[in-house]
């Protein structure tokens, strides 16, 4: 599933594509993806006209910014295989596999929403309709523009496994997996300690650790794993890089130790029963 530093690179490329055009025309094959106030028909018609204007990103969800009335935006979220890629209008049909939405823009452009397991969601609509959404408003802070105070307390009040902790979008948006294990290698915690127990080091290493694995992530273009390529189909190579994830049974890049794996917070966890204390 892309994680933050892939939603970020797709969030990078798509801009210098996609911004100041306008929406021409709509199609999706997969409403039960579609998460909006209005039927398909009335969201087609409704886009039709507006500029993207801006895009941001909180956790793994890009939101594109539109002009018009209501200033409504519309969300992407991959989930397991989604992702978005920038087309010509010419070699359209030669990509057309697994596409569930299809945005056309002025300038012969496509933006493709690809999904062949469909689990990704788009919703659009105005913040106030987007609000009703609790996934998108329970939405933590960014774990890229995480602040320590906020970080610090709720490992206090949270109580939870460090592990479960990271996953939480609600606590900090982006963290999956990936850089979960990775985050716990390189601050050197063990995924199995409680987030409260964390002394006032590993707090520190950890607020640390999550800054600088999302950072090399994406200096790396993420990890394509499977599905998961750049918008203008090219590949990260993050999954070069792991220290962790995926490499159970390998020997700890610090310490020799073979890393084991267990299921922690109901996900597979690799780690260092040595240097993870
Ligand atoms: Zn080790």
């Amino acid at each position: 599933m892309p994680e933050l530093p892939e939603v970020e690179i797709t969030m990078r490329k798509l801009a210098p594509k996609i911004l100041r055009r306008k929406i021409i025309s709509f199609y999706s094959d997969w409403p039960r993806g579609l998460h909006s106030h209005y039927s398909l028909d009335k969201l087609s018609k409704d886009l039709r006209g507006r500029k993207i204007l801006r895009l941001s990103r909180i956790g793994k969800v890009i939101f594109l910014h539109l002009s018009g009335q209501n200033s409504p935006r519309i969300a992407f979220h991959q989930r397991m295989s989604g992702r978005l890629l920038i087309l010509d209008d010419s070699d359209f049909t030669v990509n057309a596999k697994h596409i569930r939405i299809k945005l056309g823009l002025s300038g012969s452009k496509i933006l493709a929403f690809v999904d062949p397991r469909k689990f990704g969601i788009m919703w659009y609509g105005s913040s106030e309709h987007l609000d009703k959404y609790s996934y998108l408003q329970k939405l933590g802070p960014d774990a890229l523009s995480l602040s320590k105070k906020y970080f610090y307390n709720a490992l206090n009040n949270k109580r939870i496994g460090i592990k479960a902790f990271l996953l939480r979008q609600d606590i900090l948006a982006g963290v999956g997996n990936i850089v979960a294990d990775e985050v716990l290698w390189e601050a050197k915690i063990n995924p199995q300690l409680k987030s409260n127990s964390l002394s006032i080091n590993q707090k520190n290493s950890l607020f640390l650790a999550i800054k600088k694995v999302l950072k090399r992530s994406i200096a790396l273009g993420g990890s394509s794993m499977r599905d998961w390529v750049h918008p203008d189909q090219d590949r990260g190579s993050y999954q070069d890089n792991w220290r962790a994830y995926g490499r159970a049974g390998k020997k700890c890049f610090r310490c020799g130790t073979i890393l084991k794996r267990a299921i922690i917070a109901g996900r597979g966890t690799v780690f260092c029963v040595h240097c993870q204390k």
